[in-house]
């Protein structure tokens, strides 16, 4: 079996930062800087596109 080479290397690096939350509905890694939707115990700016649209839902910035 060939190693591939690079292959371990994204598992063997640490990530860049920590999510500071998850999305409830798509569980999407949300960082700090993203904007969090206070609906449904926190959602993504993409779902709350999908499932809630321009309807107007609290949000704060992470
Ligand atoms: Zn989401």
């Amino acid at each position: 079996m060939e190693s591939i080479p690079g292959y371990d290397d994204w598992k063997t690096s640490p990530p860049e930062s920590k999510p500071a939350a998850y999305c409830t509905i798509c569980g999407g890694e949300m960082y700090e800087g993203d904007t969090l939707y206070t609906v449904d115990g926190g959602i993504c700016e993409t779902c709350r596109d999908d499932h809630y649209g321009d309807f107007v839902i609290g949000r704060e910035v992470l």
